[in-house]
C-alpha cells in the first residue's frame, strides 16, 4: 500500500473492455495508472476501476484468470473499486437479465437489470445532474446500459434519469469505498467521475493508515 501522501496506485481489471480510456482518466485525475490481470497485481493498487465491455465475458474471464475469489476478497476487505456499466454489473450482489450461469462478484447492496434501456435502444446520452460532482452537469454515455432496480439502506443514489421513459432511475451510486455509474465517463474527457473515485481511494488510505 502507498503511503498517504504519495499518488494513490490504482488499477484497471483488464481481462475484457475499455480499459486504456480509463488509465487515461485516472492518471489525469491524478493517480498512477496500471493494469490488473493477477491476483498479485490486484494486491498491489490501493483502487481498482472494473470498465465497461460485456460483462458475460468478463465474468468467464475473472474465473479462468483464478480473479474471482481475490477480487471478492479485496471488495470484501474494503479495497475501493469503481465499477462503470459492465463493471457495475459485476458489483451487484443481484442481477436480473443476466445470462444462464452469469456470475457476479458482488460487494454492493444492489439490483442491478442487464440491458436494461430495451434491445433498442443500443446507446444514448444524456445530462446528468450528479451528486457530489456538483456544477455543471455531466454528459453521461449509455452503451446497452444496465441500471439499479433496487439498492439497500447504505447505497447513496448519485444520479438518476431526468428525461424519458426510464426517468428516475439510479444510474449512479455509492457504498462507502464502492462506486457505479451505468455511463461512460471515460469516453468525454470530463474527468470529474475518476476524480471523485480518486479521492475516495486517498481517503481510504487516510483511513487505513
Ligand atoms: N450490456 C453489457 C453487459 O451486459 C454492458 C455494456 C457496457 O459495459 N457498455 O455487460
Amino acid at each position: 500500500m502507498a503511503a498517504v501522501t504519495t499518488t494513490p496506485t490504482i488499477g484497471v481489471l483488464a481481462v475484457q473492455g475499455d480499459v486504456r480510456e480509463h488509465l487515461a482518466a485516472l492518471r489525469h485525475g491524478g493517480a498512477t495508472a496500471t493494469t490488473v490481470r493477477r491476483p498479485a497485481e490486484l494486491a498491489a493498487v490501493d483502487g481498482l476501476v472494473i470498465p465497461g465491455g460485456e460483462s458475460t465475458t468478463m465474468d468467464k474471464l475473472v474465473r479462468i484468470f483464478e480473479l474471482q475469489q481475490p477480487l471478492r476478497d479485496h471488495i470484501a476487505a474494503g479495497l475501493p473499486v469503481y465499477g462503470s456499466c459492465a463493471g457495475m454489473i459485476m458489483l451487484a450482489d443481484r442481477l436480473l437479465d443476466g445470462a444462464p450461469g452469469q456470475q457476479t462478484l458482488g460487494g454492493m447492496d444492489i439490483t442491478v437489470r442487464r440491458n436494461a434501456f430495451g434491445r433498442q435502444v443500443d446507446s444514448f446520452e444524456d445530462d446528468l445532474h450528479v451528486r457530489e460532482l456538483g456544477g455543471e452537469p455531466v454528459r453521461a454515455v449509455f452503451i446497452r446500459a444496465p441500471w439499479v432496480e433496487d439498492a439497500g439502506d447504505a447505497v447513496e443514489p448519485l444520479a438518476r434519469v431526468e428525461h424519458g421513459p426510464a426517468a428516475g432511475r439510479i444510474v449512479a451510486a455509492r457504498q462507502r469505498n464502492l462506486l457505479i455509474t451505468s455511463f461512460h465517463p471515460e469516453v468525454t474527457g470530463d474527468h470529474r467521475v475518476h476524480q471523485l473515485f480518486v479521492d475516495i481511494v486517498r481517503q481510504s488510505l487516510r483511513e487505513r493508515s
